[in-house]
């Protein structure tokens, strides 16, 4: 049974206050305009002063933010003052029974309850449970073949490839860890790509945390939560991106863990992702973070140089009208190392640039063009990044990084974070005591002190700190 108290609980007075706003829009526009954009959207909850409210179809959602979403504002806001912030978002696998439709209107005119109108014909909109309809698009450009591969990535790469080629499985669930941009949306989609030309048959569904919640609540407003779970419960290879985004959402990770289990157990494949370790990830259930490391759990560490330039060369090449020179290439690969995102960006905006002014784009160019973006990369690695990925890498908790514990297996690691907090930042010693849990200078310098003198006569921790060093792309 779904444990869902507090939606429920939530329903009747949300469920009134959207009646309302509907009335309200439905005096300010025509029939038509009513019926064809305002009807068929749901609400989905209201959340910290955000009314979350669903379109049917992506176009349908752009349009309304294009052209109305002022007024739906307005109109919360009139009805109900707790809301001072709309979403709008995309729930597909529900039909529009009364989506945009030109002759609209003609049924309307019942001079019924309008709000029991509106239940009965939001109930039979939402989830239908039609197959492959729920996840959302995937992006074309996200292919294996578009992947670089580099040093920092390879494991998360031949793990991804597996699971898309292989119909067995072999760890169940494949996890993808790394800070933003990346590649681990690039990953999964990529998978799915590949799995479905595989296997045409098989069912695969991509979905970030956000949705695969949002999916859920409104199968709880609407009352059809078995239809919510038999469709995520009929796929072969199901997708969870971006997790953390359900750390502290109670009642989603109980159904999200439902769903795991079932999967799992009936050998399908569970692909998730998020931006750090199961360990580190605070907010969710102890049960459920262990059952998420029982696969594979794989990182993509910053990148490197030559990853960064192969990534620049290859999208360079798919321009072949704009003159990009290896100068310029190597330059941004050096200069430019926060992440993928943010590297794809600088050379889209020099080529932008090349195509307005008709010429090759030089050195000096660039490093005009891109001046503000060059300043905030001047690498920063943080003492909160280094924690983390320390913890990782001796595979203790965080909290237990930073606790007062003596015991050698923490005590040690904490040496080598602040060892490396004081390489690698330009943070004071205080500053970096401060930041491991409020402890004195003197610490810091003894640590400092110790790894040093050990890096010397202990070869394994030698290794160990090179390691650390390189997943920071120094
Ligand atoms: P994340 O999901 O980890 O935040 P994304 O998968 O969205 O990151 O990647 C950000 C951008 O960088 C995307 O456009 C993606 O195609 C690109 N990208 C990341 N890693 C690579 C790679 N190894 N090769 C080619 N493109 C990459
Ligand atoms: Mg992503």
């Amino acid at each position: 049974m779904v444990t869902a108290s507090h939606e429920e609980v939530m329903e009747t007075s949300m469920e009134a206050a959207w009646s309302r706003v509907l009335e309200r829009l439905r005096t300010e526009f025509d029939d038509s305009v009513f019926n064809s954009w305002f009807k068929p959207l749901a609400l989905v909850n209201i959340e910290e002063g955000c009314a979350i409210m669903a379109a049917p179809t992506r176009f349908m959602r752009n349009w309304l933010e294009a052209n109305y979403a002022d007024r739906i504002r307005s109109a919360w806001r009139c009805e109900n003052d707790t809301v001072s912030e709309i979403k709008l978002i995309v729930l597909s696998g529900f039909t529009a029974s009364e989506g945009p439709r030109p002759a609209a209107g003609r049924e309307d005119k019942a001079p019924n309850s309008p709000q029991k109108n509106h239940r009965q014909n939001s109930k039979s909109r939402i989830i239908e449970g039609q197959e492959s309809e729920f996840g959302a698009p995937l992006d074309p450009r996200f292919t294996f073949e578009s992947f670089v591969v580099g040093k920092s990535n390879e494991l998360a790469y031949a793990a991804a490839r597996r699971v898309a080629e292989n119909k067995d499985v072999h760890f169940n669930p494949l996890f993808l860890h790394s800070g933003v941009g990346l590649g681990k949306t690039h990953l999964m989609h990529a998978i799915a790509w590949a799995n479905r030309e595989i296997f045409p048959d098989r069912r695969v569904v991509y979905l970030s945390a956000e949705q695969f919640m949002y999916q859920f609540i409104s199968s709880i407003r609407y009352k059809d939560t078995m239809s919510f779970k038999q469709k995520f419960r009929s796929v072969d290879l199901l997708m969870i991106d971006d997790l953390q985004f359900i750390a502290n959402k109670q009642s989603t990770q109980e159904e999200f863990f439902h769903t795991f289990n079932a999967l799992i157990d009936h050998s399908r494949q569970v692909v998730i992702s998020a931006d750090r370790s199961p360990t580190d990830m605070e907010g969710i259930e102890e049960r459920i973070r262990s059952r998420l490391g029982w696969g594979l759990v794989a990182d993509i560490h910053p990148t490197e140089y030559e990853l960064r330039l192969g990534i620049l060369q290859q999208k360079a090449n798919k321009v072949p009208e704009v003159e990009i020179s290896l100068q310029v290439l190597e330059f941004l690969a050096r200069r430019i190392t926060s992440n993928v995102r943010e590297l794809e960006g600088a050379l889209n905006r020099m080529i932008a640039h090349a195509t307005l002014i008709g010429r090759p784009i030089t050195l000096e160019m660039t490093q005009q063009v891109l001046q503000d973006l060059l300043r905030a990369n001047v690498r920063r690695v943080s003492i909160d990044e280094i924690q983390r990925k320390v913890a990782d890498y001796f595979n203790i908790r965080l909290a237990d990084l930073l606790s007062s514990r003596r015991a050698r297996a923490v005590a040690r690691p904490r040496q080598v974070a602040m060892y490396l907090a004081k390489k690698m930042t330009s943070k004071s010693l205080p500053e970096i005591g401060r930041q491991f849990g409020g402890r004195d200078h003197t610490t810091v310098m003894h640590a400092v002190k110790r790894i040093n003198e050990l890096r010397l006569s202990d070869s394994v921790l030698e290794e160990d700190i090179q390691h650390l060093e390189r997943m920071f792309g120094t």
